[in-house]
């Protein structure tokens, strides 16, 4: 996949369902872990202002345009994106394709009674997916037992909804520490699962 930058953070140039294919012939498949962050206009103003998260960006396997902005800027600045790739349509197509083939996930993040809310009703949905795991997003991060727990239950997914930019930085803080698994930060979309 080629990449675009724009102010220095460098963009996937893909189509949504080419990315998700990617993710699973090159990650899934292969039992290759991959970090993926959704960017937002305003995560892009953050990185510009914040080396240390800039850097986080870099660190990442794959940047997405998160927004028509993006994708907006992209073709002003002459190098244009094909279309928006955000977060929620990311972790639908992902689900989509669990359930598909019975691959296993993994939620970290958001309010006790909202990731149990989201759980069920991703379950619901998407009843072949098996959920292996979850954890509310207030925690010590001090303590890294949740890392302990993901890296023993090998998930294919770990969605990580901490609001940006903690969940970031706790995938780049703990993606060393896993054999395999696709990890994302997914933002709010775990209220929006749980309706
Ligand atoms: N969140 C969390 N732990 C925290 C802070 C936030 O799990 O320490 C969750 C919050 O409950 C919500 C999600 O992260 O489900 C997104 O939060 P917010 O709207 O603040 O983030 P943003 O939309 O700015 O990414």
């Amino acid at each position: 996949i080629s990449k675009v930058k724009i102010l220095d953070v460098p963009f996937v140039n893909t189509t949504l369902n080419e990315f998700i294919d990617h993710i699973l012939n090159e990650h899934i498949l292969k039992s290759k872990k991959a970090s993926i962050v959704t960017a937002n206009p305003e995560i892009v103003m953050h990185a510009n202002e914040d080396s240390s998260y800039m850097q986080i960006l870099h660190h990442a396997n794959y940047v997405t345009a998160d927004g028509i902005g993006i994708v907006k800027a992209a073709e002003k600045l002459g190098q244009p994106l094909p279309e928006r790739v955000t977060g929620y349509d990311l972790m639908k197509g992902f689900l989509s394709k669990a359930n598909q083939q019975k691959m296993s996930i993994y939620l970290l993040g958001a309010k006790d009674e909202v990731i149990q809310l989201a759980k069920e009703n991703i379950q619901k949905t998407y009843p072949n997916l098996e959920i292996v795991g979850y954890h509310n997003g207030y925690f010590n991060w001090e303590e890294n037992d949740i890392g302990e727990e993901i890296k023993q239950l090998k998930p294919d997914f770990v969605f990580v909804a901490l609001g940006f930019p903690r969940q970031e930085k706790w995938i780049n803080q703990h993606i060393d520490q896993f054999d395999k698994g696709v990890f994302m930060g997914v933002g709010g979309c775990f209220d929006v699962w749980a309706g």
